[in-house]
């Protein structure tokens, strides 16, 4: 399997929080052939179950999240300009002069862009200010609210960076929506891997809906299939750019990074602490395998798994991830080896897990 193009190939979907079925439906037909049975629950979440060998091991649920970050159109003009509202945690910095793309009314795609004010005509202060994305205007060309409404497009209608992808040297890619698509790629190299060999443990990977919004699309998904342990696969968020000074020591094409620590910090609280025998189910099928394995802890990063965990009686839970530059803007990048390897490392964990893992914390 091709996995910069499979990658490259689910950059290309779009899917913000509440609207990913053309990318759920890609992953899907891609586990399809793979796992014992592939379902779509009610809310959106993909389902991929392996039955494990041994119905005394406690079951897992591996997850990566579907959606992106988008926007919604708030309002059209009279003169056809739109107002969007941000839909997700988008950096408004990137967004003078950028491409996007609104699902309209009737299934199909308008393409339009943030005007910027012409550069000849911009005052000092305004050219490095920061607008924020309220104040920004569509432009999709039409002429006025009617023809806007004639191409589908009201409010209400989602949107996203217009989805893109390109190759960088050796083995990174940049674009769209690398948060989380490089999981879900993830996902199917384990899905592979564990079609080669069937887990004693029943295991569930699963795509899921809504993390970019209320980061609780995972819990539903975790309802239905009612794991004890949950194993999430995200960004970390690489160290190696000069922007980020010495704040984190994970970097990209040095392997995947398990997350010891991590809180929002900023009004949410939650997180995850992340369960000892999963750290160490991590560390020793890395060793085993030849993976590397970095290690990560932030303030500032909150996931689906912190939900997630929250089910049935308590999950043992743990976050692992690829390192990912400049997330959330239109040109994340990371590396592909990094999202392979923790394909790998999921499955590696997975097909360790015993009927004698300890679920208690302690
Ligand atoms: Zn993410």
């Amino acid at each position: 399997m091709d996995y910069k193009k499979l990658l490259r190939d689910f950059m290309g979907k779009f899917g913000p929080s509440g609207y990913e079925k053309e990318i759920a439906y890609l992953l899907r037909d891609t586990l399809s052939g793979l796992a014992d049975s592939v379902a779509v629950d009610r809310i959106g979440n993909v389902i991929a179950t392996f039955a494990g060998s041994d119905p005394e091991c406690p079951s897992a649920m591996i997850f990566a999240h579907l959606d992106q970050l988008g926007f919604i159109v708030r309002r059209i003009e009279p003169d056809g300009f739109i107002q969007v509202d941000r839909l997700g945690g988008v950096p408004e910095k990137v967004l003078p002069g950028l491409n996007l793309r609104i699902l309209t009314k009737r299934g199909g795609y308008v393409d339009g862009v943030f005007g910027n004010k012409s550069h000849h005509a911009a005052g000092a202060d305004e050219k490095y200010r920061v607008d924020p994305v309220t104040s920004l205007l569509v432009d999709i060309g039409a002429g006025s609210a009617g023809e806007a409404r004639a191409l589908g497009v009201d409010i209400g209608c989602p949107a996203t960076y217009l989805p893109f992808s390109q190759e960088l040297a050796g083995d990174f890619v940049s674009g769209t929506a690398v948060d989380d698509r490089g999981g879900l790629v993830a996902l199917a190299v384990a899905a592979a891997r564990l079609k080669g060999k069937r887990p004693r443990a029943t295991v569930h990977l699963v795509g899921t809906v809504w993390e970019e919004f209320n980061l609780r699309g995972a819990m539903i998904a975790a309802r239905s299939c009612r794991p004890d342990i949950a194993i999430s696969l995200d960004v970390v968020l690489a160290g190696d750019t000069p922007d980020l000074g010495r704040r984190y020591e994970a970097a990209c094409g040095k392997g995947p990074a398990l997350v010891l620590y991590s809180f929002h910090g900023r009004g949410t609280l939650n997180g995850t602490l992340p369960h000892a025998g999963l750290i160490e189910l991590a560390e020793r099928a890395a060793a085993e395998e030849e993976i590397p394995l970095q290690r990560f802890a932030a303030l500032g990063i909150l996931t689906d798994n912190a939900y997630a965990q929250l089910e049935g009686m308590g999950m043992a839970a743990v976050e692992l991830g690829f390192p990912a530059r400049y997330t959330h803007t239109p040109v994340e990048v990371a590396n592909v080896q990094d999202i392979v390897a923790l394909g790998e490392l999921a499955a590696a964990m997975a097909g360790r897990i015993g009927s004698d893992f300890p679920l208690n914390r302690y």
